[in-house]
């Protein structure tokens, strides 16, 4: 069966527990362990669908449709393991269940407590994603130890490892060791009071990582092992990287973090082959052009807010050669200065997903700078939208062309809201969610860039293409170059005779990896590389 590691946070957050234990991961996966991840979040929303991005960040889409936090894309990215409903609890989803259960009269009249009901809860969706083909199950618990909202969860390990046994279950704990200026020193005490705490819950952790900005000595190591009673060779740190994130599991090889862990877990596994690994960093670390992306969105200062996308453009500039600069541009201020004005100098244009009316025009106004000036053009989603409207508009003639979503009354609802949404009220997992498959038609440069004719993307969204319009978009030159299977819903669009002009109803930044760049990305860059050097 499978083993189990948890990873929980100490001192503050912002430690980059995420990418910690995505590099765990495809540590453990390079030594041909098979492992799966799942993400706790200790707050009291059911998802994070509904979640204001200001506070959240990105929602990230699995293939099964739920609606997650941007960890699981970093453990996609890292590993490229799928992940899915069950890779993501919120203590809302906990709670949710058990009152159900409960006014079900499930629980036979007892008393339903945090202790062991909802402990219990937690310690079965750990179980959930365990089976016999998972050689280990790497959980992380979002917050930091000493959060009220937490201690059920961390209260569930201790029970957790007691249920499976200690040579089944290892905890990793991540930990700050600040560096004092004036003083010119690293210090320990905060992560021993962090360990402290962990340990009145009754959880002692079995390895230290220390993120940092000044490497830690020998001493300092025996230090932490002493004073946090973990073997000095499982004190290991996470050093600020600059050049890309994706260097931190070289790093912890080097440290040799994953034999720490097949040691105390006592796990078979083969040689370490992180050679695809190494040549991405090294293709980051020796790029060879630079081009600029403007992202055209409503969170133009919130970086988190369109994390894949971020991510999704990296890889598509490694694979390159390129080095990507992102010029966040907030929507709004292209409707006060004008495209030329904001846009002025980018190689490639992307307006990403987006909902409601808020810089809406300025999104419009993007798009027609980039057809009109043929400049590569990627729409996603919210994106797909503004390039259809736009055409309308600007192509078409269909003055006041519009999405139902922000103008319900438009005389020319070009995107409109889809049949099986209209009955819906509740607002959180109601969108159509989750992958779908597309059909790419025969000689469209959508077929080039992916070379195949079907492929599966994921989606989130409310709004379509309004099919009243197919012809009249056809015969003006924008291609419906991709569509569900059953001919019915339009995936993609793409313009004849500029350079680069694909808008997907999709979310492709979902499904790129660092060594597997996703070919939309990767071929709009290559275009933004070609236009950048012609200007
Ligand atoms: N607001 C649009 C819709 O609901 C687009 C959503 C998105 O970009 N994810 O259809």
């Amino acid at each position: 069966m499978s083993k189990f590691i948890f990873i929980t946070g100490g001192v503050v957050s912002s430690l980059g527990k995420g990418i910690t234990a995505a590099s765990i991961g495809l540590l453990l996966k390079s030594r041909g362990l098979k492992i799966a991840h799942q993400k706790f979040d200790p707050y009291l929303n059911v998802d994070p669908g509904t979640m204001n991005p200001y506070q959240h960040g990105e929602v990230y889409v699995t293939d099964d449709g739920a609606e997650t936090d941007l960890d699981l894309g970093h453990y996609e990215r890292f590993t490229g393991v799928t992940t899915c409903k069950n890779s993501n609890f919120t203590a809302g989803r906990i709670y949710d269940s058990i009152i159900k259960k409960e006014r079900r009269g499930d629980y036979l009249g007892g008393t339903v407590q945090v202790v062991p009901h909802v402990t219990g809860e937690i310690c079965d969706s750990i179980r959930s994603v365990a089976c016999p083909e998972i050689d280990v199950v790497i959980s992380e618990i979002g917050g930091t130890v000493g959060d009220v909202e937490s201690l059920p969860f961390l209260e569930a390990l201790r029970i957790f490892r007691m249920q499976e046994g200690r040579g089944n279950v290892l905890f990793i704990h991540v930990t700050l060791i600040p560096f004092l200026r004036k003083a010119g020193e690293i210090k320990t005490k905060p992560t021993q009071h962090s360990v402290g705490k962990l340990r009145e819950i009754g959880i002692i952790p079995d390895m230290l990582i220390c993120r940092t900005e000044r490497h830690l000595d020998k001493d300092l190591r025996s230090k932490l092992s002493l004073f946090c009673n973990v073997d000095a060779d499982a004190v290991a740190e996470a050093f600020d990287v600059d050049n890309t994130i994706y260097e931190v599991p070289l790093d912890f090889a080097a440290q040799n973090v994953d034999s720490v862990i097949i040691d105390i877990l006592g796990l078979r596994s083969g040689k370490r082959n992180l050679a695809p690994w190494r040549d991405y960093v090294d293709r980051v670390t020796n790029a060879e052009h630079t081009v600029t992306i403007a992202i055209v969105g409503k969170y133009s200062e919130l970086l988190d807010a369109y994390k894949s996308i971020h991510e999704a453009l990296n890889h598509a500039g490694a694979a390159n050669m390129a080095k990507v600069c992102i010029k966040s541009v907030s929507a709004e201020e292209i409707e006060e200065k004008g495209a030329k004005a904001v846009l002025a100098g980018a190689g490639g244009i992307l307006v990403p997903g987006g909902f409601g009316g808020r810089g809406v025009e300025g999104k419009i106004e993007a798009v027609r700078y980039a057809r009109e000036n043929k400049i590569p053009y990627f729409g996603i989603c919210y994106g797909m939208h503004m390039a259809v409207i736009e055409f309308a508009r600007n192509v078409l003639k269909l003055e006041g062309a519009d999405t139902t979503e922000n103008n319900p009354d438009t005389k020319f609802p070009v995107i409109h809201i889809m049949e099986e949404q209209k009955r819906i009220v509740n607002k959180g997992a109601t969108m159509r969610l989750g992958a779908y498959p597309c059909a790419l038609k025969k000689n469209s440069q959508a077929r080039k860039c992916y070379g195949k004719d079907s492929i599966s993307e994921r989606h989130r969204h409310r709004y379509e293409f309004n099919n009243e319009y197919r012809d009249a978009f056809e015969k003006s030159g924008m291609a419906l170059c991709g569509q569900s299977p059953d001919g019915i819903l339009v995936e993609m669009v793409e313009l004849a005779g500029h350079p680069w002009f694909l808008a997907v109803q999709f979310h492709p930044e979902f499904k790129s990896r660092p060594v597997e760049p996703h070919p939309l990305f990767r071929d709009f860059i290559g275009a933004s590389v070609k236009y950048g050097k012609t200007k």
